[in-house]
């Protein structure tokens, strides 16, 4: 009797299998490297993509390289010959539509594009959106929010927008005394220590109440009333969240958070702009 054989999938039959194997592909998993295998393709779409590379613009044969690293992926297509390489990772894509790393390396390599250039370009466009000095707005920090306890560094908040939510991260920087002896400060600032606080669903004004001159407590209670509907409650100003850095001049410490706000998504196309 003769027995029946199941199907293969769509993409999988013997003659791609065997195929995909020959070519210069090869996909570095987590724990294993596996040759003509690429990430989300069958070995039939291994077969097409490595057709569509074209030679090297030197004419040499290229190869192809995905790695995998906890989560991340990434496309390397490289000439035997000379060794021009272009590297797509799934970082840098977000202002490419929906192509996956390995069409948009693809695309650059059969551009004939270097890795220098698209380094290049992407510093370029970073360059272009990246939030400045200017764009970060310091007020003074009075503990409590109230003027009479003297201030005792500056804030800074920066808002963005994302999935109907508003995001905010304040930038805290606090001075720290130089003491003459234990407990006993100066007036001489030592330090400035840069401190990152994140909210991720605001609600209310953008902003703290003014700080107070007189009358604290009076503010403190009416702020509990209401601080069901607000977010940014004046009591808040005392709480920096977590500790990045510490400086020795305000500038650096300015600059620590300006830097800090491009690996937040902060930059001139995603920020809020306020009045
Ligand atoms: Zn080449």
């Amino acid at each position: 009797m003769r027995k029946n054989t199941p199907k293969p999938f769509p993409g999988y039959e013997k003659e791609y299998v065997e195929k995909a194997k020959e070519l210069d592909v090869y996909y570095d998993g987590n724990f294993s490297t596996i040759k003509g295998h690429m990430n989300g393709k069958s070995p039939k779409e291994v077969v097409e993509y490595f057709k569509r590379i074209k030679k090297c613009t030197c004419g040499g044969d290229p190869t192809v390289r995905q790695w995998e690293c906890m989560g991340d992926f990434g496309t390397i297509i490289t000439c035997k010959s000379c060794g021009r390489r272009v590297e797509q990772t799934i970082y840098d894509r977000a202002d490419c539509n929906d192509l996956t790393d390995a069409e948009l390396a693809l695309q650059k390599w059969n551009a004939g594009m270097t890795q220098a250039e698209i380094d290049r370009i992407s510093e370029e466009k970073w360059e272009k959106k990246r939030l400045h000095e200017e764009d970060l707005h310091w007020k003074p920090l009075y503990p409590n929010n109230y003027i009479r306890n003297g201030q005792e560094g500056l804030y800074c908040m920066v808002f963005s927008k994302s999935e109907n939510k508003i995001y905010c991260c304040k930038w805290t920087i606090l001075f720290q005394m130089k003491e003459k002896e234990p407990l006993f400060e100066t007036s001489e600032i030592e330090a400035y220590i840069l401190f990152m606080k994140r909210y991720f669903d605001v609600k209310g004004p953008l902003k703290y109440p003014l700080p107070y001159s007189e009358s604290f407590y009076g503010e403190l209670f009416r702020e509990q009333k209401k601080k069901t509907s607000r977010t940014l409650v004046a009591s808040d100003v005392n709480d920096y969240g977590d500790f990045e850095r510490a400086y020795k001049t305000l500038e650096e410490a300015k600059q620590g958070a300006l830097h800090r706000c491009g690996c937040q998504g902060l930059n001139r196309e995603t920020v809020i702009k306020k009045s």
